[in-house]
């Protein structure tokens, strides 16, 4: 067995393409920086690939899908079987360059690498997840009916910065085993976990060309919506640009499924079980520095829960330890990027001038040895009205906004009125209100008790409204209809014996 090579500390390279199973350098003249947002170092380069790599890769890959449909999918199985057992051999490896790379707390970065993990695994399965379905004499009397489902060819995925090991992998399993071939675009900020994921893919002996790895930014991007051998795209990222993924590649007649941002809500009932409920609400606000989709970003105490869940989320908030998330006492790390971390700090400005009343945080925390690194205080604001920017934008840090509601239906109305739909939550021990909860929301997750309502691999991964362009999400079943078509074989035969002594 190898040792995976992270390259962190080894001086600045360049990460590479994987392309028809070998490691390629990018055609790329423009490169960026790829940051490690705890210390500010400059782990690495990642190239812009250009519109001859995308091409090499499409056609490559175009061309191992004639061979990859027609092994059987049990033997397809076999590859998730051998990719999953390096993964978790190498789970610490992949966690730890998660961590380095996007600055999350190595507990975070684990889970998000099980996730990973748990999408092969489920993927493995694909000869009963993929099997079709037939009827005899389904069109008539002698004439029978099935539908097959078929791979279609090569797909696409496109990451978003927060999640550099996982979200690839609500895609890349279910794709390369209904017999697709598969390119990766990772986010240009976190090129390096899924590099490292591929040294695995690179170990399982796949059939050069089935998986590809193309790093870049938005202009690769739009150069794969625009392949024409490029048969779907999977794009999770930010509102906007989902949109514009969802119209070019609908556009130029490819399958598309396109997750965007999201402003969740937790709302907290009266007769929520604070102690527990609490610590969900705090690892919902402020894990992964408030940079997951499904992130509670703003918090609705109904009635009386206002004042004791103020006092409990500033007592929590005082317990959360800001540093680099490699050193295991860490709760909460930096955000991704100076950018970003400037964007929040003003948002919080904004939230301020607006006339929310700030509890607690608010500015840039400082911590010893990582002088150079993107720390951001965990923010309480409370006194927000449904019109603040607080209430309504994606913030995407660690900030968590507070506004109380008179009844559960505000708490609703105020969800409903949001243009987002990724996820909501509800902290109560009455079962008829969670259920009202959640029946009237048009929202694609939702915790009863839970603060990340994040599926499992085997459930469909995928929000509503402005949080989700398409039909199909990502994971589990919804992954395999997405990468395969219903072919129907309509079958007749005109005599049942041809004649003769052999019949
Ligand atoms: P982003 O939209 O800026 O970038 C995502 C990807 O799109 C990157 O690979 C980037 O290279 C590419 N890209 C950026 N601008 C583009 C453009 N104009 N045209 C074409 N491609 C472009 O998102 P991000 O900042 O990396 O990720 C954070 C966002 O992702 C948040 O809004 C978060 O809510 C969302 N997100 C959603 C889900 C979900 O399941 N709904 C999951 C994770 C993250």
């Amino acid at each position: 067995m190898k040792t995976l090579e992270t390259h962190v500390g080894a001086g600045i390279r360049t990460v590479r393409n994987y392309v028809g199973g070998e490691w390629v350098s990018s055609d790329a003249s423009e490169t960026l920086p790829v940051t490690n947002p705890a210390t500010g170092e400059t782990l690495a380069r990642v190239p812009i690939s250009t519109a001859q790599d995308v091409d090499k890769a499409a056609r490559i890959a175009h061309h191992a899908f004639r061979s990859w449909r027609d092994v059987p999918p049990l033997e397809r199985a076999h590859f998730m079987f051998a990719m999953r057992d390096l993964m978790v051999r190498h789970c610490d490896d992949l966690a730890r360059m998660v961590t380095t790379e996007h600055g999350k707390a190595l507990a975070d970065a684990q889970g998000s690498v099980q996730r990973a993990i748990e999408n092969v695994e489920v993927a493995a399965g694909i000869p009963s997840l993929m099997m079709g379905y037939g009827l005899e004499n389904g069109a008539g009397e002698g004439i029978d009916e099935d539908a097959v489902r078929r791979p279609l060819g090569v797909f696409a995925a496109i990451g978003p910065f927060n999640f550099p090991m996982m979200v690839p992998f609500w895609f890349l399993p279910y794709a390369v085993a209904t017999g697709n071939t598969f390119i990766v675009k990772p986010s240009e900020q976190v090129p390096q976990s899924q590099e490292l994921a591929f040294q695995l893919i690179d170990e399982i002996g796949l059939p050069p060309g089935v998986v590809n790895l193309i790093h870049g930014d938005r202009t690769t991007v739009d150069e794969l919506l625009d392949h024409p051998l490029i048969r779907g795209v999977s794009f999770v990222g930010s509102t906007p640009v989902a949109r514009h993924i969802y119209a070019r590649a609908a556009a130029n007649g490819k399958r598309v499924q396109a997750a965007g941002g999201a402003k969740n809500v937790i709302v907290v009932m009266p007769d929520a079980v604070l102690a527990k409920s609490v610590p969900n609400i705090i690892n919902s606000a402020f894990g992964s520095s408030g940079q997951r989709c499904l992130a509670g970003s703003l918090v609705v105490p109904v009635g009386e829960a206002h004042q004791p869940l103020r006092e409990a989320l500033i007592e929590a908030i005082a317990g959360i330890a800001v540093g680099n998330g490699l050193d295991p006492a860490v709760t909460m790390g930096p955000v991704i990027s100076a950018t970003a971390r400037d964007r929040i700090l003003r948002a919080i400005e904004d939230g301020v001038e607006e006339g929310a009343e700030l509890v607690t945080g608010g500015g840039p925390a400082s911590v010893p040895g990582c002088e150079g690194g993107y720390f951001v205080e965990p923010t309480l604001f409370d006194g927000v009205r449904p019109e603040m920017s607080l209430a309504r934008i994606e913030i995407f840090g660690p900030v968590l906004a507070m506004m109380s509601a008179a009844t559960l239906d505000d708490a609703i109305d105020l969800i409903d009125a949001s243009p987002f739909g990724n996820a909501a939550s509800i902290f109560t021990e009455h079962g008829g209100a969670a259920r009202r909860f959640q029946r009237r929301l048009d929202v694609g997750n939702i915790g009863v008790n839970i603060g990340v309502a994040a599926p499992m691999a085997y459930f469909p991964f995928g929000g509503a409204r402005e949080s989700f362009f398409g039909t199909l999400h990502g994971q589990g079943r919804d992954a395999v209809d997405f990468f395969t078509d219903r072919q129907i074989v309509i079958r007749r035969w005109f005599s049942e014996d041809p004649g003769g002594s052999h019949w």
